[in-house]
């Protein structure tokens, strides 16, 4: 196959299937398809049979620490997914939808690339199904109650200055960052200080994604803590009143959409939380739909696995039950080199030292995972600049340390680039799973902090900001300490610290701001400067798309 085309040229040469004979493959039945046009339909859990006591086995694609280009996790979910289907075993994928910010900002979309990509792309990364939509507009009719609440009386007696919650819209937009809102006298609402979020970064969109069902959802939006009265004592969404509408507007979009990869295995997209203000996987209600269909489900988590693994396993799984069987950690040569201390614009040149040095944090990651119990298997995704002798540093390495580890072509090659990466994780799902979270809930929220410092970032301590101490006391006066936490940390490092890449030690991890999320059910910890609305780059990604004159988009990746 040719590689030298662009993600969108490959995918418009895919031939796709309606997507009702892509139900039929994986047993749904026609009653519980509801098709948004040809390739993409909504599946109501509710309606298919159970598979009894049975799910299907989850296999986790997580990964190293990354470059800024990324290492091509969905990419490898997706042809790992085609690799497993292609021996027959009844396999779906589950990911995130894409957000339009990264989408025209800098990074692009996230379908995957090269020959492993869910389809059909376009439709996915730009609308979909309209979920986003649907939060965003669930998100600000909760803003719109509570400032009309303000307008007329203000009966909870909320502070104007201590509401927390924020409108938001699925965007890059860094001037609405900060806004003053309700001027113009008596009749125009209450002036005060607020902003906007991206919806992917917004607590509905957390809680959109760890709702087991449609009373789960409510629930946790009715706990969702929107701001603190005079007393300082918290509000919820359930004392304005505004879950039950809330709900209502999310009532379709919580049913996971269903589409397929370009080799026709059953995907769904569902959900996108950001990984570092929240939790980074698809909505728990598509991983375990797919669970009951298939005998194997794979998915992801956002970032290295120090993040997106981490709270997979402590605030996912928990929660959701949906315990991962095998994680595959994700590895480029050209990570490693970095890791290993070349700068940026050399990682393309053969350095096999360079990896071999950078392999400390490839090894820190998969002993991580095995402090949760599980398996860890390594899928090396292929450059075409990697060269032999770097590749075989890592599976050699791998095998002195007793850790399957497979090279996989899954962007030039698809499944077929997976065939080896396919048949150790099928070993891997085989062997005993001892599971269990890092932490206890019922301990010290510092505690559970320190317990993922120590153990997962190979940290020595923690240091809290004034402000985040003064939260430490709300969180326990309020009872809050039995929730998990949800660390937003750079994806860069293990530490704090972007530039402090490898497997640094002996850190102390400084805790800038506490923020309770009370429906969404943990307890964010912010490290250094996390962007809730992130800006466009000075040259947006947009500038290069287009349409073609038969009405097809051009410039997508
Ligand atoms: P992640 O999920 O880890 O953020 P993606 O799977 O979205 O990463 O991949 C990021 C980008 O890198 C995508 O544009 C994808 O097409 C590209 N990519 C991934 N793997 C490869 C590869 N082996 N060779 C070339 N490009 C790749």
């Amino acid at each position: 196959p040719s590689t030298d085309m662009s993600d969108l040229a490959i995918a418009s040469r895919a031939v796709l299937q309606p997507i009702g004979q892509i139900a039929e493959s994986v047993g749904i039945p026609e009653a519980a398809l509801e098709a948004y046009g040809r390739y993409k339909a909504k599946v109501d859990p509710g309606l298919l049979e159970s598979r009894g006591a049975k799910p299907g086995k989850v296999v986790l694609v997580s990964g190293i620490s990354p470059t800024p280009a990324g290492e091509g996790k969905s990419t490898m979910v997706v042809g790992l997914g085609d690799a497993l289907s292609a021996t027959g075993t009844n396999t779906m994928i589950a990911l995130r939808e894409p957000s339009l910010g990264p989408i025209f900002g800098m990074k692009g979309g996230a379908t995957g690339g090269g020959f492993s990509q869910v389809l059909p792309m376009d439709e996915i990364n730009m609308h979909f199904t309209g979920d986003f939509h649907a939060i965003t507009s669930a998100n600000n009719l909760l803003m719109a109650i509570l400032d009309n609440h303000l307008h007329q009386g203000n009966i909870l007696g909320i502070d104007p200055r201590r509401i927390t919650f924020k409108r938001v819209l699925d965007m890059n937009d860094r001037a609405l960052r900060n806004i003053v809102i309700g001027l113009g006298g008596p009749s125009e609402g209450v002036p005060r200080e607020t902003g906007f979020e991206i919806t992917v970064a917004s607590e509905v969109m957390a809680v959109f994604c760890l709702a087991t069902g449609l009373e789960d959802l409510r629930s946790r939006l009715g706990r969702m803590t929107i701001g603190y009265t005079y007393e300082k004592s918290p509000v919820t969404v359930d004392d304005l009143g505004a879950a039950g509408a809330m709900t209502m507007l999310l009532k379709e979009a919580i049913k996971p959409n269903l589409v397929q990869t370009m080799a026709g295995t059953p995907a769904f997209i569902h959900g996108g939380p950001f990984a570092n203000i929240a939790h980074g996987c698809n909505s728990a209600i598509a991983t375990n739909t797919a669970r009951s269909l298939a005998d194997v489900v794979v998915t992801e988590a956002g970032f290295g696995a120090d993040l997106g693994a981490e709270k997979f396993m402590d605030i996912k799984a928990r929660y959701a039950g949906c315990d991962p069987d095998v994680v595959v950690l994700v590895a480029t040569i050209r990570a490693l080199k970095m890791h290993g201390g070349v700068a940026k614009d050399g990682l393309k040149e053969e350095n096999a030292d360079a990896v071999a040095a950078g392999i400390a944090n490839l090894a820190r990651h998969a002993s991580n995972i095995k402090k949760f119990g599980v398996q860890p298997v390594i899928g090396i995704n292929k450059f075409a600049t990697d060269t032999a002798a770097e590749l075989a540093v890592v599976t050699q390495w791998a095998a002195s340390n007793g850790i399957e580890c497979e090279i996989a072509d899954v962007w030039g090659q698809g499944g077929a680039g997976a065939g080896e990466l396919a048949a150790a994780v099928l070993r891997a799902i085989e062997e005993p799973n001892n599971f269990a979270p890092l932490y206890e809930l019922d301990q010290p929220v510092e505690d559970k902090i320190l317990t993922v410092v120590r153990e997962i970032y190979g940290g020595v301590g923690v240091e809290y900001s004034s402000a985040a101490k003064r939260m430490l006391e709300q969180i326990h006066a309020n009872g809050w300490d039995g929730l998990p936490v949800c660390m937003a940390k750079t994806q860069y490092s293990f530490s704090d610290d972007p530039k402090l890449l490898g497997a640094p030690e002996g850190f102390t991890l400084q805790v800038r701001e506490l923020i309770p999320k009370t429906g969404a059910g943990f307890i964010v910890a912010i490290t250094g400067a996390i962007m809730t609305m992130p800006g466009l780059p000075k040259l947006p990604a947009a500038m290069h798309m287009d349409v073609d004159e038969h009405g097809n988009a051009v410039g997508l990746s």
